[in-house]
């Protein structure tokens, strides 16, 4: 009888959602306000496969589709094969029993509301925007979903938000209130008008006491222990470390505990500086830490690009203590939005974890 009573309700909830007019004004998105998007004729990303349905016969499509994806919301379960997909992977830590952990990065949560609509760059932004990142919240659905499944702590190396709107800010620390989540900061948790900044210092300053309250660990530096295995989390999203972060990594690693390192840019590494130089048919870098100059230049990179990506002392330290600690078991990055498994030595993997993947890691 309730399972009646539950499923007519959500069916009148469902036609009173499709007769209230869509605001086209209305740049901020949730996937509760899926079915208003219905009368919206401009091509929008289909929340429930993913692909972008356009014109007449795509928001007949998509009609459908938000039909499926408001009753998988009911259920809380979404198609396998849609927006977010799982990887599996194994690390010997020498943990004190095995678990789980899931790795995702780059989800670019990126809307605004009302609070923010006085702030016409950041209007401008969150239009531009919009249509990049439509499932972030879907990501974040599945991402929830799958680590309750397994009773597994999230680890987000990034770029969680898209840059910094009220909105962001909450939907951030409702999804780390909501679930075990460890991170580090991305570039773009320091972003306020996306393209408009580059790697500019007092911009992180001036917003992150407000970033670092949607977060439960302090993104700069955090270290969490999970059944004998240190994970620690560096923001190195600015492509550099800083001398305390260096020390405190020192400190440690210096115990011999197994370590799960945590970064939002990845280290250098022949075969991911190969992946990232090939990936695009136009001139680009590749988006990691501690590049040696002489690597840039061969690969004739541009000074602005050696400026921005230049390795200072600490970081080349902290890339030394990387390759040469026996103890670091994993590395797990983001920012490239690729999966990309990399090998920085011959017994260390670093996992780069694509936009719409989870990477499930069983930890012994
Ligand atoms: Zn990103
Ligand atoms: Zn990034």
């Amino acid at each position: 009888m309730k399972k009646k009573i539950s499923l007519l309700l959500s069916v009148i909830m469902l036609f009173s959602a499709c007769l209230m007019p869509a605001n086209a004004d209305d740049i901020t998105a949730n996937h509760n306000d899926s079915i208003s998007r219905l009368f919206s004729d401009k091509p929008e990303f289909c929340l429930y496969c993913g692909e972008l349905h356009s014109g007449f016969g795509g928001s007949f499509i998509r009609f459908f589709h938000d039909i499926g994806y408001f009753f998988c919301g009911i259920a809380g379960r979404y198609p396998d094969g849609g927006r977010m997909w799982f990887s599996y992977d194994t690390v010997d830590a020498g943990a004190d029993e095995p678990f789980y952990f899931i790795h995702a990065g780059d989800t670019h949560v990126g809307f605004i509301d009302e609070r923010d609509y006085g702030d016409e760059r950041l209007v401008e932004t969150a239009k531009r925007r919009e249509s990049d990142w439509p499932a972030a919240l879907r990501v974040l659905d599945d991402l929830s979903f799958k680590a309750k499944e397994l009773n597994a702590l999230i680890v987000h190396t990034g770029d969680l938000i898209d840059f910094v709107s009220q909105r962001n800010l909450d939907l951030a620390k409702d999804f780390t209130r909501k679930n075990d989540v460890f991170a580090c900061a991305g570039n773009h948790e320091y972003h306020v008008y996306i393209w408009d900044d580059g790697d500019d210092i007092a911009r992180r300053e001036s917003v992150e006491d407000k970033v670092q309250a949607s977060f439960k660990n302090d993104i700069r530096f955090s270290v969490r222990v999970e059944h004998g295995v240190k994970f620690i989390a560096v923001d190195n999203s600015f492509h550099n470390i800083e001398q305390w972060q260096l020390e405190k990594f020192r400190e440690e690693i210096a115990d011999g505990m197994p370590v799960i390192l945590a970064l939002h840019v990845p280290v250098y590494a022949p075969d991911i500086f190969e992946f990232q130089m090939k990936k695009l048919d136009y001139p680009h870098p590749a988006w990691l830490m501690a590049i040696p100059e002489e690597v840039m230049r061969e690969n004739n990179y541009e000074d602005t690009w050696i400026e921005e990506q230049k390795a200072n002392d600490a970081t080349n330290e902290f890339y030394d203590l990387i390759v040469s600690s026996q103890n670091i078991k994993a590395i797990v990055v983001g920012h490239d939005h690729a999966h990309f498994v990399s090998q920085v030595t011959p017994t260390l993997k670093q996992y780069m974890v694509a936009t719409d993947e989870g990477q499930i890691f069983a930890v012994r």
